[in-house]
């Protein structure tokens, strides 16, 4: 495998058995598939054609590292226009965010565009100068329809992008490749079809959809304005009332995902605690055993269970645990007597005292003929 670091992707073209990449300088290059991870500005996406949905911009806001004017103090101040503020960053250079007045133009911003901002909010542009990075970011709040069309798959913010408030867009964009890489691995494996990247789409546009929801409900509370104070104070009420704190955190930290549960235990299509579990070979973390992003079939008791032609594929660890089952926001469930769990984490099959549907989810996660 090659890896290019520097190149500029200039577009692609897709056709029904591979893609063609162009290159700044060179290509075209050809690949089986393309995953566009290359921001919110998506040149893969563009190509595609691929539609953005979803709420313009409201307000935007500049963001720069700069030298200022004399020594370098924190700053910082929320008002009717939104969050501002100024942090050294004990280099000599200073952070800067500040709201504009109006929505800025879809253009790069500059250094007179800042100093103006600066002047509006804080009465002084700080003398600022030498900027390593200007930029202007907004909370338009946007998903991709298809985070897979045919051979082109996105990921990150070239699948959703929103505000940056409540710090979302990393782990969002992480749990993303999380859940393709493995899959992507499978299909270019051949050990499984690609329709098994079409559960990609279906998985995490779901929750991508729910993390955007959660930003621009959040963005609302960055600025200074008497009624939403009010209903930022009531909610702060209701939150304190018991458990209700609960199912927010989890949305937040995104240990609320739940792909396609389905009928049946709770875990399934739950993420799969991290528990300290001990096995034949001493005690281990869960966690620990999806390192080498393999699925892993855990056996607590209960029957034994076969891997079949899966067990080339599939890692199988007896292990006792006797600790309680907790679940993010449902809280404790009944413990299982196995756990099929994906290499993202996510659990594929639930044993309940049977091997009942643990060939059928093998099939479905892990190729249909074992090799
Ligand atoms: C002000 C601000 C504060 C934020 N704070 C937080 C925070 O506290 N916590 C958090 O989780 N998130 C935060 N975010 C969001 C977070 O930065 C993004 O969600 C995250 O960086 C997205 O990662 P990504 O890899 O998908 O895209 P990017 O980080 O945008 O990376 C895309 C990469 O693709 C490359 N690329 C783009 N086009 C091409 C091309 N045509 N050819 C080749 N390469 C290309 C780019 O050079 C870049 O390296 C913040 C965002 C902003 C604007």
């Amino acid at each position: 495998m090659q890896i290019r670091r520097g190149v500029e992707v200039t577009g692609i073209t897709a056709d029904d058995d591979g893609v063609d990449v162009q290159l700044a300088g060179g290509g075209p290059v050809r690949a089986r598939y393309v995953v566009g991870a290359d921001g919110g500005r998506s040149m893969v996406r563009r190509s595609a054609d691929i539609p953005m949905v979803g709420p313009d911009a409201s307000r935007s806001s500049l963001i720069a590292e700069v030298k200022v004017a004399g020594e370098p103090v924190q700053q910082g101040k929320v008002d009717a226009r939104g969050i501002h503020g100024l942090y050294p960053m004990g280099d000599g250079m200073v952070r800067v965010v500040v709201t504009e007045a109006s929505l800025g133009p879809a253009t790069e911003p500059t250094l007179a565009d800042l100093r103006q901002a600066l002047s509006d909010v804080f009465g002084r542009d700080f003398g600022v100068h030498s900027p390593t990075w200007l930029s202007r970011f907004t909370d338009a709040t946007r998903q991709a329809e298809l985070y897979r069309k045919g051979r082109v798959l996105l990921a990150g913010d070239a699948a959703h992008v929103h505000s940056p408030t409540g710090g979302l867009g990393i782990g969002l964009g992480l749990q993303d490749a999380v859940n393709l890489g493995w899959k992507l691995g499978q299909v270019v494996q051949g050990v499984s079809g690609g329709d098994l990247l079409d559960t990609y789409h279906a998985e995490r546009h779901g929750a991508g959809e729910r993390a955007l929801k959660y930003t621009m409900a959040q963005s609302l509370f960055q600025k200074a304005d008497p009624r939403q104070e009010a209903l930022r104070d009531l909610l702060g009420e209701v939150l304190r009332v018991d458990g209700a704190g609960a199912p927010i955190a989890a949305l937040i930290t995104g240990l609320d995902v739940a792909y396609d549960p389905g009928p049946g235990h709770p875990l399934l299509g739950r993420r799969m605690p991290d528990l300290d579990i001990a096995t034949g070979a001493g005690p281990a973390r869960v966690y620990g055993l999806l390192q080498r992003a393999r699925p892993v079939l855990l056996e607590f008791g209960g029957p034994e269970l076969e891997l079949g032609a899966w067990a080339a594929r599939v890692q199988h660890v007896k292990a006792t645990y006797d600790g309680a089952w907790q679940l993010p926001v449902l809280g404790q469930v009944a413990p299982p007597t196995a756990v099929l769990v994906r290499p993202d984490g996510y659990a594929a099959w639930v044993g309940e005292g049977s091997a009942d549907g643990l060939a059928e989810a093998l099939a479905t996660w892990f190729g249909k003929v074992g090799r």
